[in-house]
């Protein structure tokens, strides 16, 4: 029996669950430094308004956002919705990863996955630019997981396939499609292969339509105004990564024949 098998699992899934709130901390300052080109790693936190550093009990994830209510100890300014959101995000979604892929060599690369796709889609949705530094050490973590577990040839042809239409999409929209997209379509299309690639793309682009159409409807946005597209891609990841199988084995079922 391994080890980590005689953690009782409610303890597990509260392990996890603490992991993916600290995770979700490193998130924020991912989002919040890496469009500034500052350093994730020094100095330590600081509050964005007065700049005092943050005391170690004022730094826990979620808990001290709520014992704060929200607010700087020092200048008292609030602080946005989005830091703890972000930490419970990035905390459930580990939560679900543990329950789909239990304590395996896959958790981790999901996690890795995961937490990258939390800090693209903020940074997307803020900036509506999808960094560099996520997206081309992405696309070589994506190669050799993939290489590993989807071998040689569908690793490069999900990189080629996702990147090459990108690109073409790119040429064709006159700048609707970005650099950073076509890199993160090319990461994930080594990591998962042409056929999931295929399915993230269209469930990215499914998503993105409805949101899109609403987006009209209450008129937040007019008919010729762009969205980012990369957190459609990363929701589309995730479905993919959690259902992908049974999503192509049904769709092989009803039109494969
Ligand atoms: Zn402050």
């Amino acid at each position: 029996m391994e080890p980590i098998q005689v953690i009782p699992y409610p303890i597990l899934a509260g392990a996890i669950f603490s992991f993916g709130l600290v995770v979700g901390s490193f998130a924020n300052v991912c989002i919040y430094r890496l469009p500034k080109k500052e350093s994730v790693v020094i100095p330590r936190s600081h509050c964005p308004s007065c700049h005092s550093t943050l005391r170690p009990l004022d730094n826990i994830p979620l808990i001290s956002y709520l014992i704060l209510g929200g607010k700087c100890r020092n200048c008292a300014i609030r602080i946005s919705l989005i830091y703890p959101t972000i930490e419970a995000i990035t905390a459930l979604l580990m939560l679900a990863g543990l329950l789909r892929f239990g304590t395996s060599l896959e958790f981790f690369v999901y996690a890795l996955v995961a937490t990258s796709l939390v800090i693209i889609t903020a940074i997307d949705i803020k900036h509506q630019i999808i960094p560099d530094v996520i997206t081309i050490p992405g696309i070589a973590f994506g190669l050799i997981v993939g290489i590993c577990t989807i071998g040689y040839n569908d690793s490069l042809l999900g990189l080629f396939l996702g990147s090459g239409l990108f690109y073409l999409l790119a040429v064709l929209s006159n700048g609707g499609m970005g650099g950073g997209d076509i890199k993160l379509i090319a990461a994930i299309g080594a990591l998962l292969g042409w056929q999931k690639v295929l399915l993230v793309i269209f469930i990215g682009a499914f998503l993105g339509s409805i949101v899109g159409l609403f987006l009209i409807i209450i008129q937040k946005k007019s008919r010729k105004s762009t969205i980012p597209f990369g957190p459609f891609l990363a929701v589309g990841t995730l479905i993919t990564l959690f259902y992908g199988n049974s999503l192509i084995r049904v769709y092989l079922e009803y039109f494969g024949r």
